[in-house]
């Protein structure tokens, strides 16, 4: 048995099968759904990964990658959770928390996901990569990639910021503009994969299993800067939805591990007002979404007309007792203003639209003054640059 890592097999998030670790897979081959890395979940000492050094691989029991040697990084985790006392004032929040996630490599937490699918996919025989991004997954894949000596062919609407595809070019990877969004991109990247005939790995989110798995280590990052408490609310931008699913699976685990107890935060799910899918299925009531049609928003990380696991960020939404907003764009500037003249960051509109959805979350009681709100800022501002 590995005590390097504690993985021990891939479940499917819907219908439960189960399925090997350690084979190359996508999605479950039974039904579809989402699969999910398990772990054996014997007593852990939360103080084992203390002495470690900073990042994401210091939890490396409850992390897929089997050898320190297997690891494919640049660095990426170990962002700082900044108290930001200015930043609450101009919102009337006494204990407000950033997540800063501009530092990571390639200067947004896709980082996180992508280190870890390419680790994955590597010491699992993957060739090459292939993956459909509305703007910094590209980027994530096409510098770990790089950094593994393997192919990277990124798939990216064509009205994405310029900097977005310059930097995949950059990484050595060959970036196709489509006319379409990421469902669009989705769909050539399947095909170019299918005709690959097993050269290429598809890596869109969610439909392989360890993406989320990087970044649910922004969930043990909170706990553990913290004092091993969660905070009260979490407000996220989502647009695929992986990090709001991966820090819920992190609660669950560091639960079962004994390290945490039973509280868990209000998850919110916020998005642009020109493509809120995940909104408009929430305040229905649904369990599932329907295509966002003419999806627009500058902030491309959230420009995702159907996430893949709508099913399941809907349950996390409604057990965490959170809620879903949109902001329109206009919002999402004065965010961004808002964080660098009061904080000195340089958010994504990403970023900004959490500040803007905490506004709006105040003004309807959601939100009360002294509440510890964690909000994510999942980017740098740096490449939204026209
Ligand atoms: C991808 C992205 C998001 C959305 O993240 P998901 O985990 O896919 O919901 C938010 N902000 C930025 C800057 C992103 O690049």
């Amino acid at each position: 048995m590995n005590s390097y890592s504690r993985l021990s097999h891939l479940q499917c998030t819907r219908c439960n099968a189960v399925d090997d670790p350690f084979a190359l897979r996508n999605v479950c081959t039974r039904c579809q759904g989402p699969l999910y890395a398990r772990y054996r979940l014997e007593p852990l000492s939360r103080d084992s990964s203390a002495g470690r050094s900073r990042g994401m691989w210091r939890w490396h029991e409850m992390m897929p990658a089997r050898s320190a040697d297997e690891i494919v990084s640049l660095g990426e985790g170990g962002t700082p959770l900044l108290e930001a006392p200015r930043l609450g004032a101009t919102l009337g929040l006494s204990r407000l928390l950033v997540k800063e996630e501009g530092g990571n490599p390639t200067g947004s937490f896709k980082a996180r996901g992508l280190a870890a699918a390419v680790t994955c996919a590597k010491a699992r025989g993957a060739k090459g990569f292939a993956v459909p991004t509305a703007g910094n997954a590209g980027g994530a894949l096409a510098a770990y990639a790089a950094r593994a000596g393997m192919p990277a062919h990124v798939f990216m609407p064509r009205d994405t910021p310029p900097l977005f595809a310059l930097e995949c070019a950059t990484y050595g990877a060959r970036v196709i503009l489509v006319d379409g969004l990421i469902d669009r991109c989705g769909e050539l990247a399947r095909a170019l994969v299918a005709e690959s005939g097993g050269a290429l790995f598809d890596v869109s989110t969610l439909k392989e299993p360890y993406r989320v798995e990087g970044k649910k280590t922004m969930g043990y990052e909170l706990a553990e800067d913290l004092g091993w408490e969660l905070p009260d609310v979490i407000l996220y931008p989502t647009g695929g939805g992986t990090g709001l699913l991966g820090m819920w699976k992190a609660f669950d685990e560091m639960e079962a591990l004994g390290w945490i107890g039973s509280r868990r935060p209000r998850m919110v799910s916020v998005q642009a007002a020109g493509c809120a899918p995940v909104v408009r299925a929430f305040d229905a009531g649904l369990e599932h979404m329907e295509k966002w049609e003419g999806a627009t928003t500058y902030a491309s990380g959230l420009r995702v007309p159907k996430p893949y696991a709508d099913a399941e960020i809907l349950r996390v939404l409604s057990d965490s007792h959170g809620t879903a907003l949109f902001v329109p764009d206009e919002e999402m500037q004065e965010g961004v203003a808002a964080m660098g003249k009061a904080e000195g960051l340089f958010a994504a509109p990403e970023g900004g639209a959490v500040w803007a959805a905490a506004r709006r979350l105040l003004a309807t009681g959601f939100l009360s003054k002294d509440d510890r709100v964690v909000l994510f800022d999942t980017g740098t501002g740096f490449k939204y640059v026209r």
